[in-house]
């Protein structure tokens, strides 16, 4: 590697996301140090890691306070799927808070960099379409995805006030729907339920009548875009859409999963939770412009990675972070 060896603490490093993030920069050689309180995750994503001389593992809860040198850090943690974020909502928010007050603290007192994985929910059932990252949302205050969607609008503020008023250096990327392995396979999202849903030749479980949007990127394409804006030096701190700007509808997307893994899986449907975003599509201009990033990786080629993740994964090796996901 070219890069200086640095000491990087990933919060929520075990999670889906986390564990892309930690494998990609041990493999760079970093040191470096995984911190998570394996609320929506396991140990299973990370163990192949354990070994290796420059990769650490903390169980910690970022709501507290914790001491570390490092020179860069990623905050990720949260939980992310919203039968998972809303199981405790007072824990989301606070650990969105607590968790962002903690590690501004920490960079502060060690002077390094600090990334911040925020969320296209700051946009909440958007109005404008695509949404560029000046566009400032429409998001319910006290609707059951409050928690998740405000906990990181109050995390944001943070990261842009812990910079304007300390000097913290930041960087904040708004994350749109990501999936791809390792993903919990009980974690609730649309991708992994309809996966699983059509290796077991279950019901698909569509939530309303599927003629709601999302814009799936694949994970490979997200890290790299983490890191181009890590490294970033000319002053841009964004925060930044990461995200694939191919829409799909929900059924469009359950009638793929069903074509890819030639299941016989029946389509379904059921009542739509509340406050769910009609449509969302991030405009990528921005990072085009100033990471020169944009995805490479398209929904086929990485439901095709994904379909066979899954189809290959030992059930039995997981437990459900809560009864709340699909059975
Ligand atoms: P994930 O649930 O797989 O990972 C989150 C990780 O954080 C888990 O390992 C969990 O155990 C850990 N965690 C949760 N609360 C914690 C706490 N209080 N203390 C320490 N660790 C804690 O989800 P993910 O998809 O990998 O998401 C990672 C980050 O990216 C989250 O902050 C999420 O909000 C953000 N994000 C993800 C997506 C997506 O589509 N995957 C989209 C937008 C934003
Ligand atoms: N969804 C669905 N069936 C499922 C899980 C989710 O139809 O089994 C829908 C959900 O209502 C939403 C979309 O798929 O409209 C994406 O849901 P997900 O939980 O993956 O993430 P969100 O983008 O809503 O945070």
């Amino acid at each position: 590697m070219t890069d200086p060896v640095k000491r990087i603490l990933i919060t929520g490093g075990a999670g889906f996301i986390g564990s892309h993030l930690s494998e990609r920069l041990v493999q760079q050689g970093h040191d470096v140090i995984c911190l998570d309180n394996f609320f929506t995750s396991q140990k299973t994503n990370i163990a192949h890691l354990l070994g290796r001389p420059n990769f650490e593992l903390i169980r910690h809860d970022v709501i507290d306070p914790i001491k570390l040198e490092v020179d860069e850090i990623y905050n990720l943690a949260c939980p992310a799927s919203p039968v998972h974020y809303q199981h405790n909502p007072i824990k989301t928010a606070k650990t969105s808070v607590m968790g962002a007050i903690n590690m501004l603290g920490l960079t502060k007192r060690v002077g390094g960099r600090i990334l911040h994985a925020s969320t296209s929910e700051v946009y909440g059932d958007p109005d404008v379409h695509p949404q560029p990252e000046s566009y400032r949302g429409n998001v319910n205050p006290i609707g059951l995805r409050s928690c998740y969607d405000e906990g990181k609008r109050c995390a944001e503020t943070l990261f842009f006030d812990y910079h304007r008023t300390n000097a913290v250096d930041i960087r904040v990327v708004r994350i749109f729907n990501t999936y791809g392995p390792k993903m919990h396979p009980y974690d609730g999202r649309v991708v992994s339920n309809f996966i699983l849903q059509a290796l077991a030749g279950e019901d698909i479980s569509i939530y309303g009548d599927g003629s709601q949007t999302r814009s799936f990127g694949y994970v490979d394409d997200l890290v790299d875009g983490f890191l181009a804006m890590m490294h970033n030096d000319t002053g841009f701190i964004g925060p930044v859409n990461l995200g694939n700007p191919v829409e799909f509808t929900i059924l469009e997307l359950a009638e793929l999963v069903i074509e890819l893994t030639a299941s016989k899986s029946k389509i379904t449907f059921a009542t739509l939770p509340s406050d769910d975003p009609t449509q969302r599509q991030p405009d990528i201009s921005l990072a085009r412009e100033k990471l020169g990033w944009e995805p490479k990786v398209g929904l086929r080629e990485g439901l095709g990675k994904t379909i066979d993740y899954f189809s290959k994964l030992d059930l039995s090796l997981y437990r459900r972070p809560t009864n709340n996901t699909v059975k």
